[in-house]
């Protein structure tokens, strides 16, 4: 270990591990650290949804090019990655969420993504268990889901077959200069230092503005059939601006297992692991209320896990201003699983100076540097996505 890297990734959730592997895999010398198990944070407990979504124009571009990468992975990854490509149905229930099925429709359009507008008997038969009448939805066949953990250890494995060294468990505590040194005090040194940490970010660097965005999920014994597609509400948008902390939207998921994932909650101020039944019921209750039959499920696990938010709802990628050895690749919020691949495409290309497939200027960190927009962060409970 006393060695100079060109690259040492602090972190192996999902993120570090696609960043691990596409600058291993490009030559540089990667090393990865790891504090607790290797794709253990959040990207253990997350939806895996790889999905679309268009809350800003930056959010669009890198979950649709992060799509395109999944697809074209898709047939290289392994089994228990369980990629399956079932499809988003954003479930309207009525004439106003039919205006946003139509609006979302034109946007996606304009970025290339093919989509389906249902009528309410389309969607009947597309998911017979749904509540009825719905209005319609809008479906997006390109979505898929996969199982985090193991795409995060396949990840991983790749990066480590294609150089790249994995050191866990090995707790960073300070991260400057080019230097990582760890609680046992040694250290490493490095060309670039990626902060791969998720919502554990600020740990090291305090001044970043990530706060903990916590979220509850629900796996049900097996109902193959029960649910097709991924559904998800479009109702949260009645409520997109509230400022109350809390909030819950309809999110379910069929497994390959043919059991369903239920989410999802989102909740800023509770940094504890531990259940908030009253959210976890209010879940369940809005769960049954778009999906009657789901009430006769068996919850057999619920946990919690902690998504790395942004005041703007979009990742920093880049070098962090006040330290050019610095990168960042972090605050993902709810969509890491999804933008990993681009997100790792986006620091591999610019540790190696290559052009980037899509803008950057959007995820670069240096748009908070200005200290008063990360105290207005530190103020403000900002609800704008549903989405898991
Ligand atoms: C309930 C929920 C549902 C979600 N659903 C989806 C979804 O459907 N689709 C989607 O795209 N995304 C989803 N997400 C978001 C997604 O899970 C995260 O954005 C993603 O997992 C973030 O990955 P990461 O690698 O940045 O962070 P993490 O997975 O948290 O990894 C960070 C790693 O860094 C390590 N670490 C931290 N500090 C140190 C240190 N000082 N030294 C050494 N190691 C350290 C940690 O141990 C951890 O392993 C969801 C999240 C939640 C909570």
């Amino acid at each position: 270990m006393n060695q100079s890297w060109d690259v040492v990734i602090v972190g192996a959730g999902i993120v570090g591990a696609a960043c691990a592997r596409e600058c291993a895999s490009r030559g540089l010398k990667t090393a990865v650290v790891e504090g607790g198990v290797a794709g253990g944070g959040a990207t253990a407990a997350g939806m895996g949804h790889i999905v679309v979504m268009d809350d800003s124009p930056a959010q669009l571009a890198l979950t649709r090019y992060s799509q395109n990468l999944w697809a074209a992975l898709a047939e290289q990854l392994p089994n228990d990655v369980e990629f399956e490509r079932c499809g988003t149905l954003w479930v309207a229930v009525d004439e106003e969420e039919m205006e946003e099925v139509r609006r979302k429709q034109a946007v996606y359009a304009a970025a290339g993504v093919v989509t389906e507008i249902l009528d309410s008997k389309a969607l009947a038969d597309a998911e017979p268990h749904l509540l009825r009448p719905m209005a319609g939805a809008l479906m997006v066949p390109s979505d898929a889901v996969v199982y985090p953990p193991c795409a995060a250890a396949w990840m991983m494995r790749e990066a480590v077959r294609a150089g790249a060294t994995l050191c866990v468990p090995r707790n960073v505590v300070q991260a400057a200069s080019g230097r990582v040194r760890f609680d046992d005090g040694s250290e490493l040194c490095a060309g670039r230092i990626v902060i791969a940490c998720g919502a554990d970010s600020p740990r090291l660097l305090p001044e970043i503005p990530v706060r903990k965005r916590k979220g509850h999920l629900v796996i049900t014994d097996r109902h193959p059939g029960l649910v097709r597609h991924q559904l998800v509400e479009l109702g949260y948008l009645k409520s997109a601006h509230s400022l109350t902390a809390n909030s819950v939207a309809f999110n379910v998921q069929p497994r390959r297992t043919g059991q369903i994932l239920i989410g999802s909650s989102r909740q800023f101020g509770d940094d504890g692991t531990a259940v908030d039944h009253a959210i976890l019921s209010a879940m369940l209750e809005r769960a049954k209320l778009y999906l009657p039959e789901i009430g006769s499920c068996s919850a057999i696990r619920v946990w919690t896990g902690f998504r790395a938010a942004t005041p703007d709802n979009v990742p920093l990628i880049g070098p962090w201003p006040d330290d050019k050895a610095i990168f960042l690749a972090t605050g993902h919020e709810g969509l890491g699983i999804t933008t990993s691949l681009g997100t790792a495409r986006l620091v591999a290309d610019a540790l190696t100076g290559a052009e980037t497939e899509i803008p950057v200027e959007a995820y670069l960190p240096q748009r908070f540097s200005n200290k008063l927009m990360r105290v207005r962060f530190e103020g403000a409970s900002q609800e704008n996505a549903a989405h898991a």
